[in-house]
């Protein structure tokens, strides 16, 4: 995969559109409840204004319909906090698309929700073309997005004098590539969360890849229902139980293997104040719930993480949001903090579990990324990126 790179190109008084993702979450009142997003956009936005490029940058926000802007939609508030981060104020344009508007070098304007202009999710032509003409140079770093073609994701990319990819959508890249060409073995996908539904294609996918393929949470139950134990009353798919015996047939003809907890924590509800009870596997009744690992799985798997040569974690392996289901995911994160291996983590409770435990800084790469992650594993061609390839050699 090759594509043109923002560090590699002269923006010195050029014209720099910069597509970023700072959809933020937001409270009823509009305030910015966490930027991680709008942080991790600044290093492409400092590297153009540091070399005197006119920096235009735009991102989507919620859901808006397209051909308005309602006040929930405006990037107002992210205009306000982009500019206490870099330090200068920063003007917001609104009806951008046909142009009209300066920017001198060295400034930086936010362009209005890009998701408010009519044809942007459809990747209108028209609309493209003109967004192309804003700019000498157009920078994807909205690797979120990356997974949908949509006017600022695509077809801009197809129209635009230059089309690279900035740090973050760089670095995302280079990371995810890592972690499949060619990683470092063992390769160790673990694969958790809710439902087997939303992440067959990448369960397949990986089956086919990894060395071993850890599965978590209600999708771990899929998989125990398939090896004939009884589950109780806890989250699984039935339906889903020939391609979990699919899965686990196609990793054993290849040597390489699904390890299934022995021991689980099991309550009657999900809530703060379930009583939590660590058995055997064969132990659950039929009342019971399947809500975490428990601690022999916990140490197997710990020991698989340790061993590993690449991580690729996307899930949590029990109900970690309530602390007597957290233990598995715990244990877990430690053990990949502690290991050598390179990790890359994606999905957004996955990235809530990082947070929580506080692991953020001992991962190889945290992606940014939940369905376009997701879709790079899966071994889709994302797009967003594809036209950037398309753009690497003119
Ligand atoms: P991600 O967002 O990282 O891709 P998912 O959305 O697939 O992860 O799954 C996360 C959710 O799965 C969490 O809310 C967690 O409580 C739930 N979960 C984990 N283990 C279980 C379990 N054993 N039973 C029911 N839900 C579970
Ligand atoms: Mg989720």
């Amino acid at each position: 995969m090759q594509v043109k790179k923002l560090a590699d190109l002269d923006v010195a008084g050029k014209r720099v559109f910069i597509r970023a993702d700072l959809n933020v979450p937001q409270d009823d009142a509009g305030n910015i409840v966490e930027d991680t997003r709008i942080r991790a956009s600044l290093p492409s936005i400092r590297y153009c204004l540091e070399r005197g490029a006119a920096v235009m940058v735009t991102s989507h926000l919620g859901r808006p319909t397209e051909g308005e802007v309602r006040a929930e939609d405006t990037l107002a508030p992210i205009a306000v906090r982009l500019g206490d981060l870099l330090g200068k104020p920063v003007r917001l344009i609104r009806d951008w698309v046909d142009g009209g508007f300066e920017v001198k070098p060295g400034e930086v304007v936010l362009l209005e929700n890009c998701r408010c202009n009519k044809g942007e999710k459809k990747d209108n032509e028209e609309l493209a073309k003109k967004m192309a003409a804003l700019c000498d140079i157009y920078v994807n770093d909205a690797f979120g997005t990356a997974h949908r073609a949509e006017a600022t994701t695509h077809g801009i990319a197809r129209f635009a004098p230059v089309a690279c990819a900035g740090m973050l959508m760089g670095a995302e890249i280079d990371a995810l590539t890592k972690a499949t060409e060619n990683p470092a073995r063992p390769l160790v996908a673990i694969v958790g969360g809710a439902k087997v539904s939303t992440k067959l294609t990448i369960l397949k996918t990986l089956a086919d890849k990894v060395d071993q393929l850890i599965v978590g949470g209600g999708i771990a139950n899929t998989f125990l229902l398939a090896s004939g134990k009884d589950i109780g009353e806890s989250l699984a798919e039935p339906e889903l139980v020939k391609e979990a015996r699919a899965i686990m047939d196609m990793m054993k003809a290849r040597g390489a293997e699904v390890p299934l907890p022995v021991d689980v924590v099991v309550a009657d509800e999900v809530s703060a104040l379930a009583r939590a009870n660590r058995i055997a596997v064969e132990d659950v009744g039929p009342q019971d719930r399947i809500l975490d690992v428990g601690p022999k799985s916990s140490a197997k798997l710990a020991e698989i993480i340790t061993h590993a040569g690449t991580i690729v974690w996307n899930g949590p392996v029990g109900v970690f949001e309530h602390k007597q289901f957290a233990g598995g995911t715990k244990m877990m994160a430690s053990a990949i903090a502690h290991s050598e291996a390179f990790c890359i983590a994606g999905g957004g409770d996955t990235l809530a579990a990082i947070a929580k435990f506080h692991i953020a800084d001992d991962i190889g790469y945290i992606s940014t990324g939940g369905g376009a992650f997701l879709e790079f594993l899966e071994g889709k061609k994302l797009p967003a990126i594809a036209a950037l390839e398309a753009r690497f050699v003119d």
